[in-house]
């Protein structure tokens, strides 16, 4: 806002203030930012006296700020005029006043809510040099590695005004230049950098460097992705463990098998189950007697997890086929993922379905949550275009307060309500009629569709009304950046998946302003909401005009997914719009029960790691004392040497010492691998018959606790048995194939496609309860 307008800030969102209050008032979790107002007035009278000074004198100021205190009015003004004249002058960007009162709301750990376009970077920019001149480490989560190299960079004139020193971790950096990173005063990456490095240093041996500091003030961009959409997401550390080389045959076996006589799909596309029929298909295939014997307990798993694969991940949906890999695609964000594998087998199956090379198995040494990651963080702030949708579960989760930061210029973007269609291939045809409307008047067109083959299909249909889409997919993400500049000129008709979401801005040409702005066109409605605002959010930027429409059908998946809809729709027009005001809310109504159903898998997935955690963090407590510190590793040696103490002794004499803690360490890791691996059986149900079959949870923790608790009996025999012959043969660890795996990996489990592990663990249950007892009646 220049200084010619009035100062009284907007305390609400431009254009839609009405509906923007009402809901505002009914989301618990969230908070008026006008108390901000007057301190943002001051912060802005202050700068302006600042503008008179030398650059030199303006320096001189920003060094001589030590620690600002957001809790101290005369402090946080001064702090906030000063880095807004040195963002002026080193920058070229003077902070408007909505980014003011972000920082100033942030600073105090508020979330703040800011639309597209609205500057998020420099808020962030502001925030990070408070915390960090307070004497906090900040790290400045952003959503992918481009984005925390480029921020970094931008910011650097900004922190070094102020003494600051700001560097980006990303994936492909060596392992110093990583710890040199993360002992910067603020540093960029993405939560999942952070995560593996975590997982990395619990891994560390007496040679390594530590790379991550204890985790202290955490900025988060996109805040909602990260905290929600990727909450979930195990990081996973791997270890090299051979080639699977399960068999081909069940693959080709599982292939033939027919929808609906051989295995059954339900309503949900969740899950697949095997018929009678199907199973005796199998068995006459496979050349075995009968699938449900124990002895044949991993085949089952197999063949399940076969049908899976070839039942219900689809091609160009959950996936794509690029130079021979399978790789995997985010659904909330449209973009292939690097390194991203499916757990439990279900990778190489689809591998052998799509007849790629099977890659490595790995074997999983550790494992940590984002949100795990996140949570760990002394405090948090955070910005995006839709915290407000995510508010209640930020503030239920993480007991964060969202408030809403009103846009710098009036958001004059028209959200046009749902158009509603009894059939697909209606809603189709009437979306291709707008875009081609639009086209003919000059109108950029985004159109948002929710898979690649979407994306195509569309794209074909444009095609025979003689419209030519620019694709923007997973399947052709290099030429993002060059389909988006285009994507506001007079004319384009770009085609995306969600990967056209967040962090990316689409500039309108010359003269486009002048014809409405940019369209986006919503092809089918996401699960979520918030999804739906990112893609609406890419049009009306700073003021741009704009309009955003979804084109939905009773079809699409987000409905058929969660509703049962019982009756016929009574108004339809000739073309299948359906007028018919009772499915006015049928959309609102099936993403809010999607929407539970994400929440319902966040706390199952959140209760099954509960436990894991708990164990993880007193074996790692042991191992750091033990690595970092000889005393307790001598008092380690003792406590397994009680009987012979002289062994103690002799190992902790600093010429063995090494030797000793390499082995202990050792040991350790190899115990928890091993714990890991034996959990992921149980869940994979090859421990099925030994559960239980009241509460999955409870008997996955039993078993859990019970197998934690031999561990470190174990562990101590397996290191006297190591020392022992150690101490015999005057070697090393190698030397008696004790290795640590030659080569480490970092991926993530993607969300899994058919279920949480507590769904999955019922669901076998269901079928081999049901299988068993049908070939009981067949038997008998
Ligand atoms: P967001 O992350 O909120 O979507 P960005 O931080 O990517 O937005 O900024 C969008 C664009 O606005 C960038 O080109 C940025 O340089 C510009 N911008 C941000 N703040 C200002 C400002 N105060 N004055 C002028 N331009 C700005
Ligand atoms: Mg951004």
């Amino acid at each position: 806002m220049s200084s010619t307008q009035s100062h009284r800030l907007p305390t609400t969102r431009h254009g839609r203030a009405g509906a923007w209050f009402r809901r505002f008032r009914q989301v618990p979790g969230t908070e008026d930012l006008s108390r901000f107002t007057p301190l943002v007035e001051d912060a802005v009278r202050r700068r302006d006296e600042l503008r008179e000074l030398t650059d030199g004198d303006v320096s001189e100021l920003a060094e001589s700020i030590t620690a600002p205190d957001p809790h101290d009015a005369a402090s946080l003004v001064e702090f906030l005029a000063v880095a807004s004249e040195v963002a002026r002058r080193h920058l070229e960007l003077e902070p408007f006043e909505v980014q003011l009162l972000a920082a100033a709301a942030m600073l105090h750990g508020r979330v703040a809510d800011m639309a597209t376009g609205e500057g998020k970077t420099l808020v962030g920019y502001l925030v990070a040099a408070g915390n960090a001149l307070s004497g906090s480490r900040v790290h400045v989560l952003s959503a992918n590695d481009y984005l925390a190299r480029r921020d970094a960079a931008s910011g650097a004139p900004f922190f070094t005004a102020f003494g600051l020193r700001a560097a980006a971790v990303s994936d492909d950096m060596p392992a110093e230049d990583r710890q040199a990173a993360y002992a910067a005063d603020i540093t960029y990456a993405t939560a999942h950098q952070v995560g593996f490095d975590i997982l990395r240093d619990r891994q560390r041996t007496a040679d390594d460097p530590r790379l991550v500091p204890e985790l202290d003030v955490a900025v988060v961009d996109e805040l909602d992705a990260v905290l929600i959409d990727d909450a979930m997401v195990p990081l996973v550390l791997a270890g090299d463990a051979g080639t699977d080389d399960s068999d081909l045959a069940l693959a080709a076996a599982v292939a033939e098998l027919r929808a609906g006589t051989d295995y059954e799909v339900d309503p949900e596309r969740r899950n697949a189950s095997f018929t009678d029929a199907g199973i005796i298909a199998l068995e006459r295939r496979l050349g075995i007697e009968d699938l449900y014997d124990e002895e044949h307990t991993e085949l089952l798993t197999a063949a399940n997890v076969a049908l899976h694969a070839e039942a219900l991940v689809k091609r160009d949906v959950q996936y794509v086929v690029e130079d021979g890999r399978v790789q995997l695609v985010s659904d909330a964000r449209g973009r292939v993922v690097e390194r991203q594998r499916w757990p439990d087998g279900l990778h190489s199956a689809i591998e052998r379905k799509e007849g790629v090379a099977v890659t490595a198995q790995a074997e999983v040494l550790d494992q940590v949550l984002v949100e795990t990651v996140v949570r760990r963080y002394r405090s948090m702030t955070g910005m995006s275009g839709t915290a407000l949708e995510a508010a209640e579960r930020l503030s239920e989760d993480l007991q964060l307060r969202t408030g809403v930061v009103a846009t710098n210029r009036p958001n004059v973007r028209v959200d046009e309500p749902d158009q509603l269609y009894a059939t697909t291939e209606q809603r189709d045809a009437a979306a291709v009629a707008r875009v081609a409307q639009a086209h003919l008047a000059g109108e950029p067109v985004l159109v948002g569709t929710r898979s690649i083959s979407d994306s195509e299909r569309f794209a074909e249909l444009l095609s025979e009304q003689g419209i030519e889409a620019r694709v923007l997919n997973a399947k052709n993400h290099a030429q993002e950046a060059e389909v988006i500049a285009a994507a506001g000129q007079a004319g384009a008709v770009t085609v995306s998946t969600q990967m056209a979401g967040r962090g990316v801005d689409i500039r309108l040409g010359k003269g486009v302003a002048d014809t409405g702005g940019l369209l986006v066109i919503g092809l089918s409605r996401y699960d979520s909401s918030r999804l739906d605002g990112q893609l609406r959010g890419r049009a009306g930027r700073q003021g741009d005009p704009g309009r955003s429409v979804f084109y939905t059908s009773i079809e699409d998946e987000v409905v058929t997914d969660h509703l049962e809809i019982g009756h016929q729709p009574r108004a339809v027009r000739a073309d299948g719009k359906i007028t018919d005001r009772r499915f006015a809310k049928l959309y609102e109504h099936a993403q809010r029960v999607a929407e539970g159903k994400v929440l319902q898998l966040h706390r199952t997935t959140r209760q099954y790691h509960k436990v894991t955690d708990q164990h993880r963090a007193s074996l790692l407590d042991t191992r750091e004392r033990v690595l970092d510190d000889d005393a307790a590793l001598l008092k380690y040696l003792e406590a397994i040497y009680k009987s012979k103490p002289e062994l103690a002794t002799y190992w902790s004499d600093p010429d063995r010492r090494d030797l000793a803690r390499a082995t202990v360490l050792y040991h350790l890791d190899r115990a928890w691998t091993d714990h890991l691996g034996m959990l992921t059986e149980v869940r994979e149900g090859i421990h099925l018959r030994a559960l239980a079959r009241e509460s999955p949870l409870d008997e996955f923790n039993l078993i859990a606790g019970r197998n934690f608790g031999k561990l470190g009996a174990r562990t101590s025999r397996e290191v006297r048995r190591t020392l022992k012959e150690l101490r015999k043969s005057g070697g090393g660890l190698e030397d008696l194939g004790l290795r640590r795996p030659s080569s480490t990996w970092t991926y993530l489990i993607t969300d899994n496609p058919f279920g949480s592990e507590a769904d999955r663990l019922a669901d076998f249950f269901g079928r081999v309860l049901r299988g068993g007892r049908a070939r009981e009646v067949e038997h008998h």
